[in-house]
């Protein structure tokens, strides 16, 4: 029988992603030996970490605070580019506009104050951050100008970061375990939580330590919770990342009586290519999203437009694309560009993998796409095309307030005509990247009960813990969570242990 020598062990960490290292990491400084254990094979660690393009939202005064990070920004022309500043406030304001105010204070708080300082903190654990010019600053007039406050992103995207985390790892002297799935907590009223229940090589096993983390993922794999908390459809919507965050971290802690926090029937999805598979692929990662609505036309499969396409910045609204259009007929949509924004298109519209159509007209191209109403699409984009204001200046940098007229829906910015040919037509349907609903921390990541109390021993951090997100998502605020919050559990639960003070 296989075993697994807990000896010493003074700290559990559930996940193998970037919350679960954060929290690995950050107790080894406090002291603690630490345990890994992760239900994927070593070659699927990692999560949903591990399929993130590397956006990395953190406030900044100035461009000394980001060279501060990223020093061989020295290097690059600095008069050609324009970071602006992404103060505490701007970022409060994003969370809290795309919350629909509902976010947790002081969850907030302390994901926004501690942000620069996560952020630094990470390089020093060698990640690499390099500027995002390309995917959050358009070249306008030779000169770059960000416009959603992520400035920096990490090198290698996901990927390196779990490769880079998982060396770290292996300097701290955590023993990572894979195929070792979590299934229960050990538990007692008087000492609280002292273990973890695993299925490992076929057996059940019981994992003693003095504190144990759940970084284990919120439960966007499993088709039944997402039916059963998203609602009905949620359950064929494509999954961007990971298989195996299946909510097992949820329903353990749920089964000890922790309370259920933050927006149980809210999923962050985007609009991702309608062939994609079932899960997420990590040799193509995120290169399946289709985030430039803002300068497209977007149609269902009766040829009608159904949102505001220019709205915001994707950055800002591009969590809930996907689930506007499992809302559609078929559970699918076209994003239709012309040749005058390729220049502006993300890579991922380059990707070898495309569910795509092109023509030189609009009547070639809508006869193409499948499964639509043709005679809809060439009426939508016509009528779309005269109500365009196009006497007010295109900007991509900015709500640059060039808007349709006298739809009954109309596009709020970056409104060109489609009329320069070629044309072509992304097939897209719902890619959901996480669910919202988790449970409820204090601020020290200890796992709180519906009537305030906290189950002693048991701390939490990453996507599994509610209350960040409702409705939309800032883009970034993922990592930036999980480096945050998985810090403060590192350090609570080597304090729990003993190790700290
Ligand atoms: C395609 C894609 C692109 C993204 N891009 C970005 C981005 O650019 N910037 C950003 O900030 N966010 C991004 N995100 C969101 C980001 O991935 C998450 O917010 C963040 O990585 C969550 O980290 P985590 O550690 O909480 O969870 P995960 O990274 O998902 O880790 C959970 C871990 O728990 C393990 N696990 C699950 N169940 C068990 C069990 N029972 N026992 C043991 N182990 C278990 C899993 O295998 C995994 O290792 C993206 C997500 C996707 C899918």
């Amino acid at each position: 029988m296989a075993s697994i020598d807990t000896t010493d062990i003074d700290v559990i960490v559930v996940g193998a992603g970037n919350a679960a290292c954060a929290s690995a990491a950050s107790a080894v400084e406090n002291g603690s030996k630490v345990l890994m254990i992760e239900t994927a094979p070593e070659d699927a660690r990692g999560g949903n970490s591990a399929f993130t393009g590397g956006a990395f939202r953190f406030s900044y005064n100035n461009v000394d605070d980001l060279i501060s990070l990223c020093p061989s920004l020295v290097d690059e022309d600095l008069d050609n580019i324009d970071f602006g500043t992404y103060t505490h406030e701007q970022y409060y304001d994003d969370i809290f506009r795309m919350t629909q105010y509902r976010a947790d204070g002081d969850m907030c708080e302390i994901l926004v104050t501690n942000s620069y300082d996560s952020a630094k903190w990470m390089t020093s654990h060698g990640v690499e951050l390099i500027p995002a010019t390309g995917r959050q600053a358009f070249k306008v007039d030779g000169k770059f100008r960000f416009w959603g406050g992520l400035a920096l992103r990490i090198n290698g995207g996901g990927e390196q970061l779990v490769l880079n985390w998982h060396e770290q790892m292996k300097k701290l002297g955590v023993k990572v375990i894979y195929e070792c799935t979590a299934i229960g907590l050990i538990h007692s009223e008087g000492t609280g939580v002292r273990g973890v229940r695993v299925r490992y090589q076929g057996e059940e096993h019981e994992l003693k330590a003095k504190s144990v983390i759940l970084a284990c993922g919120s439960f966007e794999s499993n088709a039944e919770m997402r039916a059963r908390y998203l609602g009905p459809g949620w359950d064929l919507a494509k999954v961007r990342g990971t298989a195996y965050n299946n909510g097992a971290g949820l329903n353990m802690a749920l089964d000890l009586g922790a309370m259920p926090y933050g927006h149980f029937s809210g999923a962050h999805a985007v609009a991702w290519d309608l062939n994609a598979p079932p899960y997420g692929d990590i040799t193509i990662g995120d290169q399946f999203q289709k985030h430039n609505v803002p300068f497209s036309v977007v149609v269902n499969a009766n040829g009608e437009r159904f949102r505001d396409e220019g709205e915001d910045f994707h950055s800002y609204v591009y969590a809930r694309y996907g689930g506007e259009i499992l809302q559609q007929p078929g559970m699918y949509a076209f994003q239709i560009f012309d040749a005058k924004v390729q220049h502006l298109l993300r890579s991922e519209y380059r990707c070898r993998f495309l569910t795509k159509y092109s023509a030189d007209t609009i009547e070639e191209l809508a006869e193409k796409m499948e499964g639509v109403n043709a005679a809809n699409v060439v009426k939508t984009v016509k009528e779309f095309n005269e109500a365009c204001r196009t006497d007010i200046p295109f900007d991509p940098n900015v709500h640059d307030g060039r808007c349709t007229e006298g739809l009954s829906l109309n596009k709020s910015n970056w409104a060109n005509p489609i009329d320069e040919p070629p044309f072509d037509a992304y097939a897209v349907t719902a890619g959901v990247t996480f669910t919202f609903g988790g449970v409820k921390v204090s601020g020290q990541t200890e796992v709180e009960r519906s009537d305030g109390s906290v189950i002693k021993g048991l701390f939490a951090a990453g996507e599994m813990v509610g209350g960040l997100y409702f409705h939309g998502y800032a883009s970034g605020t993922g990592l930036m969570a999980g480096a945050t919050f998985g810090r403060i559990a590192g350090r609570q639960a080597a304090i729990h242990a003993g190790t700290s003070n």
